[in-house]
C-alpha cells in the first residue's frame, strides 16, 4: 500500500507473520497451507532439478506448461486458448498482476478495484502512476455495489480489476454481477484484469471465469497461479491468458520484470494441471471441511462469522466483542491468545477502512489439529 507521502508501506503479511513467530502463535494470518501438495508434482520438480532443468525457461514459459494451461481452460471452462500466443507464464500471480497493470495504465489513467482489495493491486497501481478508484463490496454477502460501479467508471478508467473468488472477503461473484462488470467495461472501453487464483477453491458456488461471458474475451486478461491449487505457494508459478494483443504487451513488461520463471517447477505444474477430477473435487472438499472446523470456533469465541463461498479465508466481525479497531486487535492477538489474523482495513483506502474497521481475516488452510487448537485458544477471548 502506498502511504500518503507516496512511500510503499510494509507488507502486512510479513508484519503479522513476524509477530506470530515472536509469540509462538498459530499463524492464521498469511494465507499459505501447512501441508504439501500432491506427491506427483513434488517428485517431478525434484526429477527436473536432478536431470538438469536448471537454466532459463523461455520468457513466455515452457511449451509443456503453456499447453497444459490452454488444456485446463478448455477442460474446465470451454475456453479455446492458443498456447503460442495467448498464454504467458509468470513468477506467481503477483507478477502477472504487476505486468498487466503496468502494461495498461499510467499517469492520467484510472484503475478500478473492488474494496477491500488484495494488497499488491494498490501498490502496483501506485507504481504505475495511475489513480486508484474503488467500489465497495457490501455486507452481508460482499457482492459489489453495482450502483457505485456505474458512478465510479468513466472515460479515464483503463482497467477494472476483478478478484474472484475474492481475497479477503471469500465472495464468489455471481454471473449477473460479472455480466454487469463486462457491460460497464465495454461501454467505457476498459480492460478487465481478473485475478482468479482461487478458481478451484469454491464451496458449492461454481466459479465462473469473467472471460467466458459474452463479449468478455477480447478485453479480459485472466490470471491464476499454481500456489493455491497445488499448495505450492513458494514455487511462485503463475500465468495469464487472454487475447494475443493484450498478452503480447504484458509479456513485454514481464520480460523486464523477471524475464522468465522457475524452470523445474513449470514442468511439474504442467503435470498438476492434468490431474483428474477427483483431485480437483478433493481440494475443495477438504478446504470446505476445514472452513467448517474453524468457523464454529470463531463463532464460539464471540465473533460474527461471514461464511466464505470460496478461498481459504474467513472474515469475522469483532464488534460483538466490543472491538472497534481490528488492526489494533490483530497486533495484540498473537500475544493475547496465541493466534494471528490479518485486519481487513489493510486491504482498503481510508473510507473502506472505516467501513471494515472491526473485521479480521483468518486463514483455514491449516492442519485439522492446528485449527482445533486455534479455536480452543480463541475461546479464551470472551
Ligand atoms: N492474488 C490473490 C488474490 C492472492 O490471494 C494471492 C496470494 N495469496 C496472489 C494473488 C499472489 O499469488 P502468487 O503467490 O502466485 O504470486
Ligand atoms: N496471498 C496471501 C494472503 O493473502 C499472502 C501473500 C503474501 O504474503 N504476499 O495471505
Amino acid at each position: 500500500l502506498l502511504s500518503a507521502d507516496g512511500q510503499l508501506g510494509t507488507v502486512i503479511f510479513e508484519e503479522i507473520t513476524a509477530l506470530a513467530a515472536t509469540h509462538e502463535a498459530i499463524n492464521l494470518g498469511q494465507g499459505y497451507p501447512d501441508e504439501d501438495g500432491p506427491d506427483l508434482i513434488l517428485d517431478l520438480a525434484r526429477t527436473n532439478i536432478a536431470s538438469g532443468m536448471n537454466q532459463y525457461a523461455p520468457g513466455r514459459g515452457l511449451p509443456v506448461l503453456r499447453e497444459a494451461i490452454a488444456a485446463h481452460q478448455e477442460r474446465f471452462y470451454g475456453l479455446n486458448v492458443d498456447p503460442e500466443r495467448e498464454v504467458v507464464v509468470s513468477t506467481g500471480a503477483t507478477e502477472a498482476i504487476a505486468a498487466s497493470i503496468l502494461s495498461l495504465a499510467g499517469p492520467g489513467d484510472e484503475v478500478l478495484t473492488f474494496e477491500p482489495f488484495y494488497d499488491s493491486y494498490g501498490a502496483i497501481i501506485g507504481l504505475s502512476g495511475a489513480r486508484h478508484t474503488t467500489v465497495p463490496l457490501l455486507a452481508p454477502d460482499f457482492q459489489p455495489d453495482l450502483a457505485a460501479l456505474e458512478r465510479a467508471v468513466n472515460e479515464r478508467t483503463r482497467v477494472i480489476v476483478v478478484n474472484n473468488p475474492h481475497n479477503p472477503m471469500g465472495t464468489v461473484f455471481s454471473r449477473e454481477v460479472l455480466a454487469r462488470i463486462v457491460e460497464v467495461a465495454e461501454r467505457h472501453g476498459a480492460i478487465i484484469v481478473t485475478d482468479e487464483v482461487y478458481e478451484h477453491l469454491t464451496f458449492g458456488a461454481r466459479h465462473i471465469p469473467v472471460a467466458t461471458l459474452p463479449g468478455a474475451w477480447d478485453r479480459t486478461i485472466t490470471i491464476s497461479s499454481a500456489g493455491k491449487t497445488f499448495s505450492v505457494t513458494g514455487w511462485k508459478i503463475g500465468w495469464l491468458t487472454g487475447p494475443a494483443h493484450l498478452v503480447e504487451s504484458v509479456r513485454t513488461v514481464k520480460s523486464f520484470l523477471s524475464y522468465s520463471s522457475g524452470t523445474p517447477f513449470q514442468g511439474a505444474v504442467a503435470a498438476g494441471l492434468g490431474l483428474d477430477d477427483e483431485f480437483y473435487r478433493g481440494i475443495a472438499e477438504n478446504l470446505q471441511r476445514k472452513r467448517d472446523l474453524l468457523n464454529p470456533g470463531l463463532q464460539a469465541a464471540g465473533f460474527e462469522v461471514y461464511t466464505p463461498q470460496g478461498t481459504y479465508f474467513t472474515v469475522v466481525d469483532a464488534a460483538p466483542l466490543g472491538v472497534t479497531d481490528a488492526t489494533e486487535l490483530a497486533r495484540r492477538l498473537p500475544k493475547l491468545v496465541g493466534v494471528a489474523a490479518i485486519p481487513v482495513p489493510v486491504f482498503c483506502h481510508e473510507e473502506g477502512a472505516r467501513r471494515t474497521r472491526s473485521l479480521l481475516r483468518f486463514a483455514f488452510c491449516k492442519k485439522d489439529d492446528v485449527l482445533a487448537e486455534a479455536a480452543e485458544r480463541l475461546s479464551t477471548l470472551r
